[in-house]
């Protein structure tokens, strides 16, 4: 088995449901006491959520850049950022490293295609929804129309995941929240909606709409468990 490295802590509480459920694949697929082969690097998220907010993607590309670095010389095989977000800095974190990056949009925009849907929801931060790093990339490589709610719906969106979700904060009226901005999506025409934010798995998933759901922690996990127990 490849030792996976993750640049995690971003936030902790989608980095633990990462952990989990690497587990769990490499558990169900080679059976007995088997479990994943991990390097991990947890950032202190409130420096990562500072550069964010200062818009300095630069400084955070050179973080993340560097704790790339440190699990390659660790003896990582491969890498995953278990963040949709900061994959605006995965050019950074390609660059510093001579060992693959998996890319969480490229997994999700994989699975979309292969549904055969092209009209997808999303729902992340506001930098996610909001800059063309990860929509821009999902139209491009995958032929996506990617669609996202309305200004106010995308600041509540963005308040739950920093304000509570990243906090380990769980509230029943977060998930009424996310419901109704789901149904809007689908109104709207959305085939299929991307949980395009490591921490919305952990409040919504498929039983709350009426389309597929493109889960991106556990997509992410999955390709990554792929890589982990291939044999190239
Ligand atoms: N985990 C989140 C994401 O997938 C948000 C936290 C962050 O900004 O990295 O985008």
């Amino acid at each position: 088995m490849k030792l996976l490295g993750i640049i995690g802590g971003m936030s902790w509480t989608s980095t633990a449901e990462y952990y989990r459920l690497l587990n769990e694949a490499v558990a169900r697929e080679r059976g007995g006491l088997h479990s994943a082969r991990l390097l991990l690097h947890s950032l202190d998220f409130e420096v990562v959520a500072a550069l964010q907010r200062s818009g300095d993607w630069e400084a955070a590309g050179l973080l993340l850049a560097d704790a790339a670095r440190g699990l390659e010389r660790a003896g990582a095989g491969g890498l995953i950022l278990a963040t949709n977000t900061m994959h605006k800095v995965a050019d950074a974190i390609e660059d510093a490293v001579s060992i693959p990056l998996l890319h969480i949009a490229d997994a999700t925009g994989a699975r979309i295609r292969a549904a055969g849907l092209s009209r997808v929801g999303l729902l992340a931060t506001a930098f996610t929804m909001e800059q063309a790093f990860y929509t821009g990339r999902l139209a491009e490589k995958y032929g996506l129309d990617v669609i996202v709610p309305g200004a106010e719906e995308r600041a509540d969106i963005h308040r739950i995941i920093f304000d509570e979700q990243c906090r380990n904060d769980i509230r029943p009226e977060s998930r009424h929240t996310y419901r109704r901005i789901m149904a809007g999506l689908v109104e709207r025409g959305a085939q299929g909606l991307i949980l395009g934010c490591t921490e919305i798995t952990l409040l919504v998933g498929a039983a709350d709409t009426t389309v597929p759901v493109f889960d991106t922690t556990r997509i992410h996990v999955e390709d990554a468990v792929t890589w982990m127990l291939g044999s190239d």
